[in-house]
């Protein structure tokens, strides 16, 4: 049974700001990558919180008056109310487990009720299921490994947030982020992986023979590991970038760029995510203005000839965006120019920045060999510094960062961890004739 309320303009008063509960209200839209992704996140906490806090949903295409009032301009974005008042801070994006978990946790200001927590031992356990992560499970229970892909998230990584893959082989150059990485999903259960998606991950432990990951229900014992968790957007860190994301600031074209239909827009960046977003952006906005610290991008020529080709995109090389600025929503920003320092306000509706990615590998830290930037560190066979453990896809240190890539390294990976697996049964079932 559906546990989130589905709610409109007509019924939100009493819904939601008469309720005694608070209540948890996501906006979201159709055709929204990570709403599809968000959504279910939702439904599940709300299952969690049933009875402490009331769990809705409004659909922003059908409710655009009530969206523009509470500033909502980013899907998803989570608000929280109680007592008729929009309480603590609202998220929007990509929204992770860890961070809508702590959201509830300080609104109800309790402790977690844990259930006990169920064993899974397996042979491969994948850390993130993104490209990389799916085909190491493919090819590992296809080898019938007994695989497990576990994610703190949805399933599909930074693809699924792509609105086409023209570069990927076979495809037609066609196919949509969210469509190659289901076909990969879908592959990788039918031969027998199993996949644990939204898991909270508490704690992991990866020395000793037996690697035990801790979610917030389930304590995963593996023997070999490969981590496959990927990247996520970089921040500027700027004036007004954390106070305006979701009214303005924004890191996903194919999640929000609907959103500034006749818009003035900025990409900031200059790697192929940037260019190419620019010109998914002139699908809907008037203008894309592209700002660039250097006088060159570092985006493919293929991606660079086609942002050329449009009208509608301009390109600021060596400036840099210093401050975003709003009331409610963004209104303009503070460039300067990086040889002169001199400085400029431009308006603009919003801004999307594409500024690279940040491994995601916090978790490892102490564990495991990272390089200064924070990339695992492995070998030509994908190996990390510990025992049993690999590593594949964005997560690791390498040079080309690409879906191509990062398929090729999860079957690598998982070749490798497949015959580290045969050795080390190799080694037991010796030392037990030995016996
Ligand atoms: P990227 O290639 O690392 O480019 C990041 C860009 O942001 C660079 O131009 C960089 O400037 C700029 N930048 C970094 N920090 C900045 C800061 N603090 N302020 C202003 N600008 C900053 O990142 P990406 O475009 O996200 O791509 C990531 C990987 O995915 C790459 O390997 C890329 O090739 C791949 N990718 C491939 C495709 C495709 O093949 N179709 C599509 C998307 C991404 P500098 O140039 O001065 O360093």
């Amino acid at each position: 049974m559906h546990k989130v309320m589905d709610v409109s303009a007509a019924d939100f008063q009493k819904t939601v700001l008469e309720n005694s509960l608070p209540v948890g209200v996501i906006f979201y839209s159709n055709d929204c990558p990570v709403c599809a992704s968000v959504l279910p996140l939702f439904e599940r906490m709300a299952q969690i919180y049933e009875g402490k806090i009331l769990f809705t949903r409004i659909n922003r295409d059908f409710n655009r008056g009530l969206s523009k009032q509470y500033h909502v301009k980013a899907s998803s974005t989570i608000l929280f109310f109680s007592q008729g008042k929009e309480v603590c801070r609202r998220l929007s994006g990509y929204i992770r487990t860890p961070e809508l978990r702590c959201a509830l946790e300080s609104i109800t200001g309790g402790n977690c009720d844990c259930p006990e927590r169920d064993k899974v031992e397996c042979d491969v356990l994948i850390l993130g299921g993104g490209p990389a992560g799916l085909t190491a499970a493919i090819y590992a229970a296809r080898a019938k490994f007994y695989t497990v892909v576990v994610d703190d998230s949805f399933i599909g990584g930074q693809v699924a947030t792509t609105w086409q893959v023209a570069n990927y082989p076979g495809t037609n150059g066609v196919i949509r982020g969210v469509e190659l990485v289901g076909n990969m999903k879908r592959q990788a259960l039918d031969f027998g992986a199993q996949i644990d998606d939204m898991q909270e991950i508490t704690d992991i432990r990866l020395d000793g023979p037996l690697k035990i990951l801790t979610t917030k229900t389930t304590e995963y014992a593996a023997k070999s590991v490969i981590i496959a968790t990927g990247a996520h957007p970089r921040k500027l860190n700027i004036e007004g970038e954390e106070a305006f994301t979701g009214r303005g600031v924004h890191y996903c074209a194919t999640c929000d760029a609907a959103l500034y239909q006749d818009a003035h827009v900025m990409v900031v960046g200059g790697g192929d995510s940037a260019v190419e977003e620019a010109v998914f952006l002139t699908r809907y906005a008037k203008k894309v203005t592209v700002v660039h610290r250097r006088d060159t991008f570092r985006a493919s020529g293929a991606a660079q000839a086609e942002l050329f080709k449009s009208a509608s995109i301009e390109v600021l090389f060596n400036r840099e965006v210093v401050a975003i600025h709003g009331e409610n929503f963004v209104t303009s920003v503070t460039l300067r120019d990086v040889h002169t320092k001199q400085t400029q306000q431009m308006p603009i509706d919003g801004i999307f920045i594409y500024i690279g990615m940040q491994p995601m590998s916090k978790l490892f830290e102490g564990q495991l060999a990272l390089d200064e930037n924070g990339y695992i560190v492995t070998d030509d066979k994908l190996r990390t510094s510990r025992e049993g453990v690999f590593a594949a896809g964005d997560v690791r240190f390498k040079e080309v960062r690409q879906i191509t890539t990062a398929v090729g390294d999860g079957a690598v990976a998982a070749i490798m961890a497949g015959r580290y697996l045969s050795e080390i049964e190799s080694t037991q079932s010796k030392g037990e004739d030995k016996k």
